[in-house]
């Protein structure tokens, strides 16, 4: 099966390791499949307007760098480690209360995405592009400042939207998940080097970009396990 972690970050937003550092860690440490998904953050709330401040995110102005960037890499990680890497994005809903905050992976993403926008038009913008669409973290988490709340409040009406849900994220694990039968993998939502040993998803597909996301959105021969050193 194929190790493969769908949730990475890089200083193009708050990560803590270089994105050409990051595809050789991964690749070192023998993964087949990764997608690189920086933070898209909304501006319209107060604490969205703070990361924009700080440059922890990717913007309409720098979005079409980041993506050539990772499609170079790209190409370096298949002829060097045979791994395959495929654009992504967090868009980043952050409000103060947790019920309103809202974290969803577009993986395979191939025009900028703002997140200010609604819940249905993102949604409909990312299925336009034939991209993946992930509610990430969508439980109470361990710490719980960082918890996201809004998709999972909100899942009557989203849920048929959403290709999958993270049951894992780095240490946590979503019981809920499970309990409703929703389509599933598991992250490491990797912000610094030591997030490397995390929960991680192993796929029973071929190694590109098309079976890799039909694989997901079937949600058969699909696997999480604990990567650990
Ligand atoms: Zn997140
Ligand atoms: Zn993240």
């Amino acid at each position: 099966m194929l190790l493969c972690d769908f949730h990475i970050h890089t200083k193009y937003s708050d990560g803590s390791v270089e994105l050409r550092r990051t595809i050789d860690l991964f690749g070192q440490a023998g993964f087949d499949v990764i997608t690189i998904t920086d933070h898209v953050v909304n501006g319209d709330s107060s604490i969205g307007k703070i990361a924009h401040r700080f440059g922890l995110s990717v913007k309409a102005d720098n979005f079409d760098g980041y993506i050539s960037n990772i499609r170079h890499e790209a190409q370096r990680a298949w002829d060097k480690y045979g791994m395959l890497v495929i654009p992504g994005v967090e868009i980043t809903k952050n409000y103060v209360s947790s019920d309103k905050s809202a974290h969803i992976l577009i993986i395979d993403i191939k025009e900028f995405i703002p997140a200010c926008w609604s819940y249905e038009k993102i949604f409909l913008e990312a299925k336009q592009q034939d991209a993946l669409i992930i509610a990430c973290h969508p439980h109470h988490m361990s710490d719980m400042s960082r918890s996201t709340l809004y998709l999972w409040n909100n899942r009557d009406k989203y849920a048929r939207y959403i290709d999958a849900w993270e049951v894992a994220n780095r240490d946590d694990v979503f019981n809920v998940i499970s309990l409703k039968k929703y389509p599933y993998i598991a992250n490491s939502d990797f912000h610094r080097t030591r997030h490397l040993y995390s929960w991680k998803t192993l796929l029973n597909c071929e190694k590109n970009t098309g079976s890799v996301k039909q694989c997901i959105r079937h949600n058969k021969g699909v696997a999480i396990t604990l990567f650990r050193s």
